[in-house]
């Protein structure tokens, strides 16, 4: 048998970090066995319809490195193919036709509610004459579900969950305009996609009962299913926006590398074994539905932080330049120049150790990337005090007559600095010393920026510095 899984989101406008979750199982599982992943969008919802929240599922999907295996089918393209089998079920005595008017449904619900109940409708028309039906109402058509006994959903992750058949009612397939039912929709299209797998949240496990009575009665094999815990937020309840981002392009904005939010999600909720770094190679090894957990995961921003660092310092640095440019030129304002791009490849690995974001890293790399003169911002001011001032022409100084401009001599006149001028504290030598460089108070290792930002450019900055303490010790 090939596996087929299927994506089917509908289109929200933004992809819910549980939707990726649920993409990234179904794609890898289809991977991982030889199959097929295909996608569907449920775009039934025509109110609410935009090309512009379909465009934002194909993104995620394309940032996340999911590629499917179909033309991304329309659900709402393939309603004649719904109302057909709506109307084969209805041929086939599977199912029937309504005419309940809205007054009547309401009553019902009232009765049913008071006798306790678990369906309001009370299968009025299921076994009645179609010569009773009132004139000139368009019916709806409903299903027959069983009346006695109990269904049973033998679930990859859930294990047997079982339905009391009294709790099934005889829902709708085909609205009285002839539009077909999601319940339907989704039947008929998984059937028609071949999909063999179901792997979705565990808030669709009511419908699965449902859903088996269409497959049941047009005699189609189910799929298999694997409903997935919900993730929840650190309270326990459903991870939703007051926790925090809820959308995957939130975090894409934040910084994040797609491989790190994929083997975070991927973790969340399966596991294997104690493996914790789990890059997308590997996981196409080793994943199976098998391996999901039934208990709910919490959502720990801390733990994807760290993968991310993680995944950042084994990242290729021109990929690094690439994706830290849009930041530098939305938060710093700062396009790379050719020098600026030698001195960036230079110093990447020193500043991708230390960062948990590309936002991080697009803050760490201005040292190489900004030329004098430059504002300082208010931790470097700071540290650019009168008494700072002497030090840094000092430094000037020393740095001036070095004709090896490499780090391990900058940090010795440094040392020496330090010693005869503040008492042996290097901080307070390295401190302006980096606010000259840098603008701020924070740097990647600084005696190494300094040798890679190179002798006339340290030289420059530690000038301007020295004349900014002089205008600014005035005020
Ligand atoms: N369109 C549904 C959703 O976005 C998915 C339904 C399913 O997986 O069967 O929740």
């Amino acid at each position: 048998m090939t596996v087929i899984t299927r994506f089917p989101p509908s289109p929200t406008g933004f992809m819910h970090i549980g939707n990726a979750r649920t993409a990234l199982f179904n794609y890898l599982y289809a991977r991982a066995k030889g199959g097929k992943f295909v996608i569907r969008i449920e775009d039934t919802d025509r109110a609410r319809h935009s090309e512009e929240a379909v465009e934002v599922i194909f993104n995620a999907l394309e940032w996340m490195g999911l590629d499917y295996d179909n033309t991304p089918q329309s659900q709402y393209e393939n309603r004649a193919r719904h109302a057909e089998i709506a109307h084969a079920l209805l041929a086939a005595g599977k199912a029937y036709k309504c005419y309940c008017s809205p007054e009547e449904l309401e009553k019902m619900r009232e009765q049913s509610k008071s006798e306790g109940r678990a369906v309001a409708y009370n299968n009025y028309w299921r076994d009645r004459d179609e010569s009773e039906a009132p004139k000139g109402v368009q019916p709806v058509i409903r299903i027959k579900s069983p009346l006695e006994g109990e269904s049973i959903v033998d679930d990859v992750v859930q294990g047997k969950v079982r339905v009391d058949n009294k709790q099934l009612d005889d829902f709708i397939i085909l609205r009285s305009d002839g539009v077909p039912t999601y319940m339907l929709a989704v039947v008929v299209d998984d059937h028609d996609m071949d999909v063999t797998h179901v792997i979705r949240g565990d808030d669709h496990l009511n419908n699965t009962f449902r859903q088996n009575v269409i497959y049941d009665a047009m005699g189609w094999k189910k799929p298999i299913y694997a409903h997935c815990p919900l993730i929840h937020g650190a309270d326990g309840s459903k991870f939703s926006k007051r926790h925090g981002s809820v959308s995957i392009e939130d975090y894409k904005n934040m910084g994040f590398l797609p491989e790190a939010l994929n083997n975070y999600l991927l973790r969340l909720g399966w596991g294997h074994k104690d493996e914790e770094i789990i890059p997308m190679e590997r996981a196409l090894e080793i994943f199976d539905i098998k391996g999901i957990s039934k208990a709910a995961s919490k959502f720990d921003f801390k733990k994807l932080e760290s993968l991310n660092a993680h995944y950042l310092n084994a990242a290729d640095n021109d990929r690094l330049v690439d994706l830290i440019s849009p930041f530098l030129k939305e938060k710093h304002n700062i396009i790379i120049s050719e020098e600026g791009l030698t001195r960036l490849q230079a110093g990447m690995d020193g500043i991708k150790e230390r960062a948990k974001t590309l936002i991080d890293l697009a803050a760490e790399s201005r040292i190489y990337l900004v030329d004098a003169p430059f504002p300082y911002d208010e931790g470097a001011q700071k540290h650019l005090t009168p008494a700072a001032k002497t030090i840094l022409k000092e430094i000037l100084t020393e740095l001036k007559a070095l004709n090896d401009f490499n780090h391990e001599d900058i940090e010795h006149k440094c040392r020496n600095i330090a010693q005869i001028k503040a008492d042996g504290k290097l901080g307070n030598v390295m401190m302006p010393f980096r606010a000259a460089l840098a603008g701020t108070d924070k740097s990647p290792a600084l005696f190494e920026a300094a040798e890679i930002i190179g002798k006339p450019e340290v030289i420059k900055r530690l000038e301007h510095a020295i004349a900014y303490i002089g205008t600014s010790a005035s005020h």
